[in-house]
C-alpha cells in the first residue's frame, strides 16, 4: 500500500508550521508523489492565516516542478452546532480540497452527543470534501452514525497519521473509523498533517494499521493516480490532466 498524494499539509503561514510552499512541492517531489495539497487552517483559527491566503490561491501554480499543488483549507468546526470558518465567497472560490476538523481552540471538547451533532451538520455542508482527523479521543462521536451517511453526502473521512504519534488514544479511535469506512465502503485518504517538509508523505504508521486490519486498498483515493483523478472529475475538476 502507498499514497502518490498527500492531501492535509501545512505552509508557514501557519504559525505553528515551518515550511514554505516551494520547501512543501519540493518535498512532495523528492518523496515520489504526483500531487499536493496544502490546507492551512481558516482565517478565524487563531494559528491561521489572514482570509486573503485563501482568495490568492489562484496565484500558486497548479504544477510545481511536476507536483500538482492542490489548493486546499483545513475549516474548523466551530462550536457548538458545528459550522465552519466564516469567509467570503471570493475566499472560497479557489479552494480544490477542503478538510473539516475539530481543534480545541475552536470546539472546547463536549460531549459525544455535541460531537456528533456538530459532525452530521458537516455531512450537509457543500464546502468540505473530508473530515480531518476524525480519531482525536478528545471528540468521540457516534461512528456508525455519522461514517454510515457519508456516502449519502459525499463525504471523505481522512486517516491522519500524525494523529496516530501526537494525539494520544488516536490508533485504536483511527483502526474503529477505519473499520467503519470498510463497512459502509465510505472512501477515505491517508494523510501526514506534515507541518514541516520532513514529514511530507510520511503516512507510514497509518498505511501499516490500515494493513493490519485489511483495508482495502480501492477505497483509499489517494492511492493511485486514477482514483485521485476520478474523484476531482466526479467533482467537476480536472486537476491533473495528461496524467497517468
Ligand atoms: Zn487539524
Ligand atoms: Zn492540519
Amino acid at each position: 500500500m502507498q499514497i502518490i498524494a498527500d492531501l492535509h499539509t501545512h505552509t508557514n503561514v501557519t504559525d505553528h508550521a515551518f515550511s514554505t510552499l516551494t520547501e512543501m512541492v519540493q518535498a512532495a517531489h523528492d518523496m515520489g508523489l504526483k500531487a499536493i495539497a496544502i490546507t492551512n487552517h481558516g482565517p478565524t483559527n487563531p494559528d491561521g492565516p489572514h482570509e486573503w491566503h485563501f482568495s490568492n490561491l489562484n496565484l500558486v501554480p497548479r504544477k510545481m516542478n511536476g507536483v500538482t499543488v492542490i489548493r486546499g483549507i483545513e475549516f474548523d468546526i466551530t462550536a457548538p452546532s458545528g459550522g465552519i470558518n466564516v469567509m467570503a465567497n471570493k475566499s472560497l472560490k479557489h479552494i480544490d480540497w477542503a478538510l473539516a476538523s475539530f481543534h480545541e481552540c475552536l470546539f472546547p471538547p463536549a460531549d459525544r452527543s455535541i460531537h456528533t451533532a456538530a459532525l452530521e451538520s458537516i455531512l450537509y455542508n457543500p464546502y468540505v470534501n473530508a473530515f480531518g482527523h476524525l480519531g482525536n479521543p478528545n471528540f468521540d462521536f457516534d461512528h456508525e452514525y455519522i461514517i454510515s451517511r457519508c456516502n449519502e453526502r459525499g463525504k471523505v473521512v481522512e486517516i491522519n497519521n500524525a494523529s496516530l504519534n501526537v494525539r494520544a488514544g488516536s490508533k485504536k479511535n483511527c483502526a474503529d473509523i477505519a473499520r467503519m469506512c470498510m463497512k459502509y465502503e465510505v472512501p477515505i485518504v491517508v494523510d501526514s498533517d506534515s507541518h514541516i517538509c520532513f514529514r511530507v508523505g510520511h503516512v507510514e504508521g497509518a498505511l501499516e494499521m490500515l494493513e493490519e486490519i485489511g483495508f482495502p486498498e480501492e477505497l483509499i483515493i489517494n492511492s493511485s493516480m486514477a482514483r485521485l483523478d476520478a474523484y476531482f472529475k466526479g467533482r467537476g475538476m480536472d486537476l491533473f490532466s495528461g496524467e497517468e
